[in-house]
C-alpha cells in the first residue's frame, strides 16, 4: 500500500511546484505561490524519508538526516530573516550555490559506491552522474565567486585570452568526461579531474563578469543548479527530484532570456562566460551642460498642480527603505486628484521583481505598478516623472551613446515627460558607473538627498499645502 502512496504525494508535490511557480508570476500571488510549493517540498522531503523502500528497506540512517535538516533548516530561517533586502541577491547565489554542490556530492557519492563495487555503471548512468558533476560544480564555483562579487569581496578580473582558456576548458571537461566513459571502465583519476576542472571553470566562467551584467550570471547558475538536480533524479529515478529540477532550470532559463532582454545581453556571450568589460568600466560620453536644483516645496508644488506622476523607483529607494513614505506621497498625491502609477524596469534595483517585492511590502496596490513596456508610452502624457533613487535604467546613453556600457538596454523613456524630478544623494553614478545625461536634460531637476528624507519633506509641504 506505502508503495503507491509514494507516487501520488510525488505526483501532488509535483502539481505544487507548477502552481506555485504560475502563482509567483503576479505579485499579488507570489506569496501565497511561495507557500504552496514549500508545502509540496516539505510533503516530497517526509515522504520519501517515511515512505521510500529499497528492496524493502527504509531509508535508515534518520539520526543523520534529521540533524541535517535541523541544521539547514536554523541557518536558513536565520540568514532569511536577517538579509538586508538590498542584500538578497547574494543570498540567492550562496543558496544556489549549495544548490549546486548538493547536485555535485550526489555524483560524487554515487561514483563513490561504483567504485566499492568495482563496477562501471551503464553508460546512460554515468553520463548523468558526469552531467550532475560538471553543472552541479560550475554552479556552487562560480555562484560562490557570484556571491563574493556581490559583497564586494571579490574584484572583477580578466585573464589574458580570457574567452580562449574559458572555451578550452569546457572542451578539456566534455572531452575528458567522454573519454572516460568510452574507456568502458572506472577511472577515479579522470572523474576527479573533470570535478577540478569544472570548478575551476565556475570560478573562471564568473570572474571577468561584473557591472551591470551580474543578474543574468545569477539566473543563468540558478537555472544550471536546476539541470544539476534533474540529474540527480534521472540516477535515483525519482520523479519529483526530476520535475522540479526541470521546472527550476526551465524557469532559470527563461528569466535569464527575460534579462538578457532587458539587459540587451546575448546568451552566447554568456554561456561563453565573455559579456565584455564589467559595466563600471568606462565613463561613457562626456556631458554638457549644467544641472539645476529644485526645493521640496517647489517639487510638491509642481506634483500637487499635475494630472498624472509617474514614480521610477531604482536601488535607491531601497537603500534608503523609503517604500512606506513613497506609498504615503502616493496616497497625498492621489487626495489631491492626481493619477500617480510605478513605472517598474526589470533590472531595477539589484535582484528581478525588486521593486515590486519592496513596493509589495508597503501595500503599493498591484495595479499601479506597471512594466516598463507599458508605461513607456504613458510618459508623453506625464506631467511629471519623479525618479526615486534610480539612474541606469532611466539613463538615455542606453540609446544615444554606443560607447556606453549599457548601450542597446531598453530603459524608461522618462526624457518624454513634461518634468522629471531625480531624487538622489550626489551627482555620483549608479551600477554601470558611467554619468548620467538625464540629469542635465533642460525639463530635469536634482532634489538631492537621502530618498527617505526627501519623500519626507515632500510629504510634509504636501500636507501643507492641503
Ligand atoms: P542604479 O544602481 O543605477 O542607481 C541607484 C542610484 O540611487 C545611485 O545613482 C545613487 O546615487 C542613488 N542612491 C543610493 N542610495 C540612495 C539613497 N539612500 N537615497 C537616494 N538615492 C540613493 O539603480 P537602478 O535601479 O537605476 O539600476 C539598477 C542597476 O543595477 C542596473 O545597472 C542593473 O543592471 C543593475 N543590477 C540589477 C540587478 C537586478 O536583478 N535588478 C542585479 C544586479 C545589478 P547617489 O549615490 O548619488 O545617491
Amino acid at each position: 500500500m506505502t508503495d503507491q502512496i509514494l507516487p501520488v504525494c510525488y505526483l501532488i508535490a509535483s502539481v505544487t511546484f507548477i502552481i506555485g511557480l504560475k502563482m509567483l508570476s503576479n505579485p499579488a500571488s507570489a506569496r501565497k505561490g511561495n507557500l504552496v510549493a514549500a508545502g509540496g517540498m516539505f510533503l516530497a522531503i517526509f515522504a520519501t524519508i517515511f515512505l521510500y523502500r529499497n528492496e524493502g528497506e527504509h531509508l535508515g540512517n534518520y539520526p543523520w538526516i534529521f540533524a541535517g535538516l535541523t541544521v539547514g533548516t536554523i541557518i536558513g530561517v536565520i540568514m532569511a530573516k536577517k538579509v538586508k533586502m538590498t542584500a538578497m541577491p547574494q543570498m540567492v547565489s550562496f543558496f544556489n550555490g549549495m544548490g549546486g554542490a548538493c547536485a555535485a556530492v550526489i555524483s560524487l557519492v554515487e561514483f563513490g559506491h561504483y567504485e566499492e563495487a568495482g563496477s562501471a555503471p551503464m553508460s546512460a548512468q554515468m553520463l548523468t552522474i558526469y552531467l550532475g558533476l560538471i553543472i552541479g560544480s560550475v554552479s556552487f564555483s562560480g555562484s560562490i565567486i557570484a556571491f563574493g562579487k556581490l559583497e564586494e569581496k571579490i574584484k572583477d578580473r580578466m585573464l589574458p585570452a580570457q574567452q580562449v582558456i574559458n572555451v578550452g576548458l569546457l572542451l578539456a571537461i566534455f572531452g575528458l568526461a567522454g573519454y572516460s566513459m568510452s574507456l568502458g571502465d572506472i577511472s577515479a583519476n579522470l572523474f576527479y579531474l573533470v570535478f577540478g576542472l569544472s570548478l575551476l571553470y565556475g570560478i573562471l566562467f564568473v570572474l571577468p563578469i561584473g557591472g551591470a551584467d551580474m543578474p543574468v550570471v545569477i539566473s543563468l547558475l540558478n537555472s544550471f543548479t536546476g539541470v544539476a538536480a534533474a540529474c540527480g533524479g534521472f540516477l535515483y529515478d525519482n520523479k519529483v527530484m526530476l520535475v522540479g529540477g526541470i521546472l527550476v532550470g526551465s524557469a532559470g532559463t527563461l528569466l535569464t532570456i527575460v534579462m538578457c532582454k532587458a539587459m540587451n545581453r546575448s546568451l552566447t556571450n554568456v554561456l561563453l562566460g565573455n559579456f565584455g568589460k564589467s559595466g563600471s568600466g568606462g565613463p561613457g560620453k562626456e556631458m554638457v551642460g549644467s544641472i539645476k536644483e529644485i526645493s521640496p516645496s517647489d517639487a510638491a508644488m509642481l506634483m500637487k498642480y499635475a494630472k498624472k506622476v509617474i514614480i521610477v523607483p531604482g536601488y535607491g529607494l531601497a537603500v534608503a527603505q523609503a517604500q512606506h513614505t513613497c506609498h504615503e506621497l502616493e496616497e497625498i498625491l492621489e487626495k489631491c486628484d492626481v493619477e500617480v502609477k510605478y513605472a517598474i524596469h526589470p533590472v531595477a534595483g539589484r535582484m528581478p521583481g525588486h521593486m515590486n517585492v519592496l513596493l509589495a511590502e508597503s501595500n503599493v496596490d498591484y495595479d499601479k505598478l506597471v512594466e516598463m513596456e507599458h508605461i513607456n508610452p504613458e510618459f508623453t502624457t506625464t506631467d511629471v516623472v519623479l525618479v526615486v533613487g534610480a539612474n541606469d535604467v532611466v539613463n538615455p546613453a542606453a540609446y544615444n551613446d554606443p560607447s556606453s556600457p549599457i548601450f542597446g538596454m531598453p530603459i524608461l523613456d522618462v526624457e518624454k515627460a513634461q518634468q522629471i524630478i531625480v531624487m538622489k544623494r550626489s551627482m555620483k553614478a549608479g551600477y554601470a558607473g558611467i554619468e548620467n545625461e538625464l540629469f542635465y536634460n533642460s525639463k530635469t531637476s536634482m532634489l538631492f538627498g537621502d530618498a527617505k528624507n526627501t519623500l519626507t519633506k515632500l510629504v510634509t509641504e504636501l500636507k501643507g499645502l492641503n
